[in-house]
């Protein structure tokens, strides 16, 4: 059975046109980029033209694109370096509701000598820009936001943060693993110093990543070895990855009106139609400000859990909170720091859409979706009552 695919928040098939691209750099152009001859040469001029590629999506320059393994190092490695590049700024400021591979970094930091602010969201999940700015200090070594949220698709607002932080000479890093390939971005225009992407969110392979350095911004290697990326990240380059991540960057680009226009479309209709037919339940996160293909749906007393299974079942996949922390009958840590009631938060059920989606299969799921909500509430004590069935420990 093909799947009803709308985990693309989780990660992304490879697209043809990627996939095409990378073949010939494992059994044929197999070089490695720095040998002298022209054989590892010809692979040199393709990872530059991917570079470029990247670039380009992004409104920088080829120079100031570092390949790395994934966003989880990217987003490591930007904050890493900059505490290793200003040892007398001690301050961190980042949100609670970050992927883990910038909330779990920052909660390691606060054991080692930082201090780790936290900024709340609103119920929306929308940031307090006078509370963001309160927390900026003269000690605050890099500002650590993400562009979009990858459960709710919220979007903050990036320029205005990053602004600020550069009023303040502060460090401001964004993981835009969720943004890039779905909003337009120009980082010209925006004065950010640091980015995180990851290839396998926008249909390249996964195992590739980009960490976008600004010129001039201080750098401390966090992998230490070649000469490679300019000496900002040693080991030999991935190349059949950065060549497909170069062909996915451009693919994008022409994409970006897609994504704004029918990716939307059918992430509105989804929506719409749910919440019209099935009762008691709730779009979590701001629906005026967020990414076109993300709806993070709470379906009042049922269990997320619950509903996956049985929507597996039909070949459906979408996902209960990040694919990352589900496994955790938690509700996210997204959810709980928005203040969502837990009987809302217990069965919230994020969908993500991508160009590959189609008319067909939102007809399918809004057929499919319903009885499933009606059984599961059927079977549910709490149901019936109306009573609370978990509360905050
Ligand atoms: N940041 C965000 C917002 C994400 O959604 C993810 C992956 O889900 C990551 C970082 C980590 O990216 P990767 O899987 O490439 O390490």
């Amino acid at each position: 059975m093909k799947p009803v695919y709308m985990d693309n928040n989780a990660t992304t098939q490879v697209a043809p046109e990627v996939l095409e691209a990378m073949l010939p750099y494992f059994h044929e152009l197999y070089g490695n980029p720095s040998s002298m001859h022209s054989f590892g040469g010809q692979v040199m001029k393709q990872v530059r033209k991917a570079r470029g590629q990247v670039a380009t999506l992004l409104g920088a320059s080829p120079e100031e694109i570092i390949f790395t393994s994934c966003g989880s190092e990217s987003d490591n490695a930007a904050i890493r370096s900059t505490l290793a590049s200003y040892p007398d700024k001690k301050h961190i400021v980042t949100s609670r509701v970050e992927h883990p591979a910038v909330r779990a970094l920052c909660a390691h930091l606060a054991t080692h000598g930082y201090r780790v602010t936290e900024l709340p969201v609103d119920s929306e999940g929308r940031l307090d820009m006078e509370q963001y700015k309160r927390a900026l200090t003269p000690d605050t070594a890099i500002v650590s936001l993400m562009w979009a949220n990858n459960e709710t698709g919220v979007i903050f607002p990036i320029q205005k943060a990053a602004e600020m932080a550069r009023e303040r000479q502060i460090i401001f890093h964004t993981d835009a693993v969720q943004t890039v390939g779905k909003i337009p971005l120009n980082l010209a225009d925006t004065p950010i110093d640091m980015l995180s992407l990851s290839g396998h969110k926008l249909h390249a392979p996964k195992g590739i990543g980009v960490l976008y350095l600004r010129k001039g911004t201080k750098f401390s290697p966090f992998l230490i070895g070649g000469h490679q990326e300019r000496g900002r990240r040693g080991g030999t380059e991935a190349t059949p990855s950065i060549i497909g991540l170069g062909v996915a960057a451009e693919l994008a680009q022409k994409r970006m009106d897609l994504e704004n226009t029918f990716v939307k479309g059918l992430r509105d209709r989804l929506e719409n139609t749910i919440l019209k037919t099935v009762s008691n339940t709730k779009v979590n996160g701001d629906r005026d400000n967020r990414l076109p293909n993300t709806a993070n749906i709470s379906f009042e007393f049922v269990e997320g859990e619950g509903i996956l299974l049985m929507m597996d079942e039909f070949g459906i996949c979408a996902s209960s909170g990040s694919a990352c922390t589900s496994g955790s009958l938690q509700p996210s840590h997204v959810l709980r720091a928005m203040g969502i009631p837990f009987t809302m938060a217990h069965g919230s059920i994020r969908f993500s859409l991508s160009v590959y989606n189609t008319d067909e299969e939102i007809d399918f799921v809004i057929e499919k979706l319903p009885p499933i909500i009606d059984t599961l509430r059927s079977m549910s004590p709490y149901w019936k009552t109306g009573a609370q069935f978990c509360r905050e420990a």
